[in-house]
């Protein structure tokens, strides 16, 4: 329903206003690709996994690393990003915050990371929003990500096992890392065990900033007798 109106709205929009690209401003052939243009996809920064990298964060190191400062007390096992928070893909981050979907090129970078990154998994579980957050926005933004992946792949998505309690503040510009892993610790729970019980668990979030989110999520998981979890963002601030 809500794409079906964005579409209209866009389209009519297009009638009488020219379309032009949310990155760079210059006009934009078809609404196929969302609201940014050819040239603003290709300058997508991806990871190169042939080159050197932390193995754990897949952050560009000079030489590879099994893990950064930035990984320590992190309990995934990997975390991967289809892209730099910039440009495009900061444009789909933003746009998922107020409409659920996914442009067509977002959802085969998705696809390509995937593949490249070789993450094998049984089950794809997004970061829950709290109950609150989420009637305010009608939709979980990472669910929108976990299921543009999942009919690519096939895999299941599991919506439901894992719950967020309790509410934090998002983005506070002078909370450190360990500040951010210490107020996440708790917020999140498992409330169905048995779905998660010796599966191998890929968490999928839109952004990864420190990496506590994911951390605080994963943690729940293993505890809850998860296999392994890993880690896949549309977007990451590097
Ligand atoms: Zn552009
Ligand atoms: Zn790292």
């Amino acid at each position: 329903m809500w794409l079906l109106l964005d579409k209209c709205a866009k389209g009519l929009l297009s009638v009488v206003l020219p379309v032009s690209c949310a990155c760079c401003g210059c006009a934009v052939g078809g609404l196929a690709e969302g609201s940014v243009c050819e040239s603003c996809w290709q300058k997508v920064r991806r990871p190169d996994f042939r080159r050197a990298c932390c193995r754990r964060c897949t952050k560009p190191y000079p030489v590879e690393i099994a893990e950064c400062d930035l990984c320590k007390d992190l309990a995934f096992r990997k975390a991967v990003y289809c892209g730099v928070y910039e440009g495009a893909i900061r444009n789909v981050v933003l746009e998922l915050k107020t409409l659920p979907h996914l442009p067509k090129k977002a959802k085969q970078l998705l696809f390509d990371t995937y593949l490249e990154a070789s993450l094998s998994c049984d089950v794809i579980v997004p970061v829950p929003l709290h109950p609150d957050r989420l009637k305010e926005r009608g939709y979980n933004q990472a669910e929108v990500i976990a299921k543009a992946l999942s009919q690519m792949t096939g895999i299941e998505v599991d919506s439901i096992s894992l719950i967020r309690v309790r509410k934090t503040v998002k983005n506070r510009a002078w909370a450190t890392r360990t500040d951010r892993i210490r107020e996440l610790k708790g917020a999140f729970r498992i409330c169905k065990p048995r779905r998660i019980a010796n599966r191998s668990v890929l968490l999928i979030d839109d952004l990864y900033t420190t990496g506590s989110t994911a951390t605080a999520c994963a943690q729940a998981l293993l505890d809850s007798g998860a296999k392994d979890v890993s880690v896949i963002t549309l977007a990451r601030r590097l």
